[in-house]
């Protein structure tokens, strides 16, 4: 069935992102801020069985895909529990996760056996020093026995985020595309995106992913790959020749990927977001368990999507006519 999520740009949705908690035990310099964040209280967080009616009232509508994040999701009690619960709702086909990787040793066949289908692991630097410094005290060696826990797990293939950063992370490039070469590892470098009001400094640590296409082939040969299903994860995919896993590039501020947009989000604080980058947002909480109503607002913050987001703009400093989000993206789920 063709999904009847259409927004005013003809954009088919089918896709929706869960943030589960706006909590993590981490501090990821381009996430949020080292002190001062303010947690929801529990009491405002959507328990997992309202998380589960909104997908329910959804699914007749069109979404298949979902994906659990946050904060991190992992630092909310039983998410294997939500995990069977959303899987156990007609037409829901693929559950995925994003996670930091820092529990991951320890849940990944729990949320295998829960029903869950794919993993997205953020790993930013694979120097032991480097990663505590971009995570404010994070230990690679737990993300890197979660990687492998999740591939003995029988998670194929693996997915790597890899927040790009000038004169942070850019010299691991090589090191990086090493690891698909003898394993179904999935590399997505992404570009530092603006969201929340992290003021200036993004531009400074900004880097476009050219250059990972020029490191790439100093060493390799690589071709197009057409291994990323478009539209799940928006990324131009590349395998170096002969490798067993993937690269890809995923550039939202320099060359957007809007026009294919096919996401929605649910905050974990039950805010309906049309866009990651604008401000708008619905609450649905009040709703839950009328399902035509909500089902109404999301067709409203359809309605409301924007065409495009303005990243570019404000990396060039040109004027931006709208509100940008104030929320981090730890409030989001990125
Ligand atoms: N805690 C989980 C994790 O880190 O994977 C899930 C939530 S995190 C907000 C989701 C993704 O957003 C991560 O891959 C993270 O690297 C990415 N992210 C966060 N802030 C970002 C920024 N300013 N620019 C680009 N990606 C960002
Ligand atoms: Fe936490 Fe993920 Fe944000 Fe890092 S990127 S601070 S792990 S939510």
């Amino acid at each position: 069935m063709e999904s009847k999520l259409m927004d005013p740009f003809g954009r088919i949705h089918d896709y929706l992102r869960i943030s589960v908690t706006d909590r993590c035990n981490l501090r990821c310099v381009y996430c949020m801020p080292e002190e001062g964040m303010q947690f929801e209280p529990t009491e405002r967080i959507l328990s997992y069985e309202e998380i589960t009616s909104i997908v329910k009232a959804l699914a007749p509508l069109g979404i298949r895909k979902l994906r659990l994040t946050g904060g991190e999701p992992l630092v909310r009690k039983g998410l294997d529990q939500l995990i069977a619960m959303l899987s156990a709702i007609p037409g829901i086909e693929d559950i995925a996760l994003t996670t930091n990787g820092i529990y991951l040793a320890a849940y990944a066949d729990l949320l295998k056996a829960a029903g869950l289908n794919r993993v997205n692991i953020s790993l930013d630097s694979l120097k032991p020093e480097r990663f505590a410094s971009i995570t404010r005290g994070g230990k690679v060696q737990r993300v890197l026995d979660g990687i492998k826990a999740s591939q003995q797990a029988g998670f194929h293939p693996i997915k790597l985020n890899v927040v790009l950063m000038k004169g942070v992370n850019d010299d691991e490039v090589e090191d990086f595309l090493r690891m698909t070469l003898d394993d179904r590892i999935d590399i997505r470098f992404i570009e530092y995106m603006p969201i929340g009001d992290s003021g200036d400094g993004w531009r400074s640590g900004y880097l476009p992913l050219e250059q990972v296409l020029e490191t790439c082939g100093a060493s390799w040969n690589y071709e197009k790959s057409c291994g990323e299903v478009y539209g799940n994860g928006p990324a131009d995919s590349y395998r170096i020749v002969g490798a067993a896993g993937t690269f890809g590039l995923i550039h939202p501020v320099s060359s957007h990927f809007c026009g294919n947009c096919n996401r929605l989000r649910l905050t974990a604080d039950g805010n309906i977001k049309p866009c990651l980058y604008w401000s708008d947002e619905f609450n649905v909480r009040p709703l839950v368990g009328d399902d035509k109503a909500v089902q109404d607002l999301f067709y409203k913050a359809l309605g409301a999507k924007p065409e495009t987001h303005d990243m570019l703009k404000a990396l060039n400093g040109q004027q931006i006519d709208g509100t940008p989000t104030l929320r981090h993206m730890s409030q989001i789920g990125g």
